[in-house]
């Protein structure tokens, strides 16, 4: 029982549900249910990811912090979806590259936290797969029929999605380069979750999949080499993210590398990076070396949010975009010098007009960050900013001849 002894491991962030035997009830039924996706789409995402780890592709990732129930709207997907496409066609021009396009969507419900209590001591929001945002004792108890609607949810999103790939045009200037794919992505956190959406599948050779999303990353805070969540991610066949911040070594990286790409395949494995603009100079190239040096070809990805996170002089949490800019310029740079590929970009966005990020061309300031402060977790790029971003990005990525 290879998933059982996985899950006995230490598992960080997980939720004490009050009523433990409804969510083993809970666990049954969407052991039962049809997956939100399908096992062909995630061996085809892991196909186009072996193309950006060996330099031909790039890897565009975003969507928000925390997706909400109330949000799985077609308007709000369409934002989301629509930002992804117009960044990916503007990346696709300027790099000559194709882009692989994954949105942080369709199931991105749980949250890790800094710390079990908020600020108003209440036990902490976790995510709508978990508990409720509502300032309230009783919002806040975990209950695990969460995880039913958020299976519904997602799958209803993933309906959406596909509606909207297949339309080619998702907005006016949003025209989807989606010949090079649209996918799924989330955080593996909820184990509970996670190991009732595995199914052993595939046409010829049946192997085990997590059939919640296409592609599943592995959280700065959950990242444990001795922990549940690697052993869990270890036994699939998706392709497999992990975040790296800044107290990581290059010793520890190559474990994960041989951990999580044991037999060495490009694309199984993606290290996305969140160093923090002043960090990522020195953190960022050993590890690069000695995993290239190891043999594995895994893809690199900046997320450029997580490391700069602040709170404003107004008491929000934010991030300020000539910081992310300063990381991404950061990241691109030490691969030039190192002569590997800059594969991709994570970050954390909406198609909203949402003021929740400092800067950009709006001049976003922090007396500016209450008018629309609406995520439920992490400050997001708003739909201009996630442009400008794009365009700087377009730029790093410009063939130099
Ligand atoms: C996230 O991506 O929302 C997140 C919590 O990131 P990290 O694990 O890098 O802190
Ligand atoms: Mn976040």
């Amino acid at each position: 029982m290879a998933v059982d002894d996985a899950l006995a491991r230490p598992a960080a962030q997980q939720p004490q549900w009050p009523d433990i035997e409804a969510a083993h009830q809970v666990r049954a039924v969407l052991e039962g249910v049809a997956p939100v996706v399908r096992a062909e789409e995630v061996d085809q995402l892991r196909s186009r990811l072996a193309e950006v780890a060996g330099g031909t592709a790039f890897l565009l990732q975003g969507g928000d912090c925390a997706e909400t129930f109330a949000d799985t709207t077609e308007r709000y997907i369409a934002g989301t979806v629509g930002t992804l496409s117009r960044m990916a066609s503007i990346l696709t021009r300027a790099g000559r590259l194709p882009v692989v396009t994954l949105g942080r969507i369709a199931g991105q419900y749980a949250k890790p936290r800094s710390a079990p209590l908020d600020a108003c001591g209440l036990p902490s929001y976790r995510g709508d797969i978990v508990n409720g945002i509502e300032a309230t004792i009783e919002a806040r108890v975990p209950d695990p029929h969460r995880m039913l609607r958020a299976y519904v949810n997602s799958s209803a999103a993933m309906t959406m999605v596909r509606a909207l790939v297949a339309t080619e045009a998702v907005g006016p200037d949003d025209h989807l380069p989606y010949e090079h794919g649209f996918f799924t992505s989330h955080e593996a956190l909820l184990l509970d979750y996670e190991r009732a959406m595995l199914r052993v599948t595939g046409p010829y050779d049946p192997k085990l999949y997590d059939l919640s999303s296409h592609f599943l990353w592995i959280g700065e805070r959950t990242r444990r080499l001795d922990g549940a969540h690697i052993a869990f991610a270890e036994l699939l066949a998706n392709p497999i993210g992990l975040k790296l911040g800044p107290t990581t070594t290059p010793e520890q990286a190559i474990e994960y590398v041989e951990r999580l790409d044991p037999r060495n395949e490009p694309g199984r494995l993606t290290l996305i990076s969140r160093m923090g603009s002043t960090e990522v100079h020195d953190v960022l190239p050993p590890i690069v070396e000695k995993v290239t040096a190891s043999g594995h070809t895994v893809v690199w990805q900046c997320d450029p949010m997580h490391g700069n996170t602040v709170i404003s002089e107004t008491g929000y949490k934010t991030r300020h975009f000539d910081c992310v800019v300063d990381e991404v310029r950061g990241f691109f740079e030490v691969h030039r010098t190192l002569g590997t590929h800059a594969g991709g970009l994570h970050v954390e966005l909406t198609g909203d007009d949402v003021t929740e990020c400092l800067g950009g061309a709006q001049r976003i300031s922090p007396a500016d960050l209450h008018h629309r402060y609406t995520t439920a977790c992490d400050p997001r790029l708003n739909r201009r900013q996630s442009l400008e971003l794009a365009c700087v990005v377009a730029e790093l990525l410009r063939p130099t001849s």
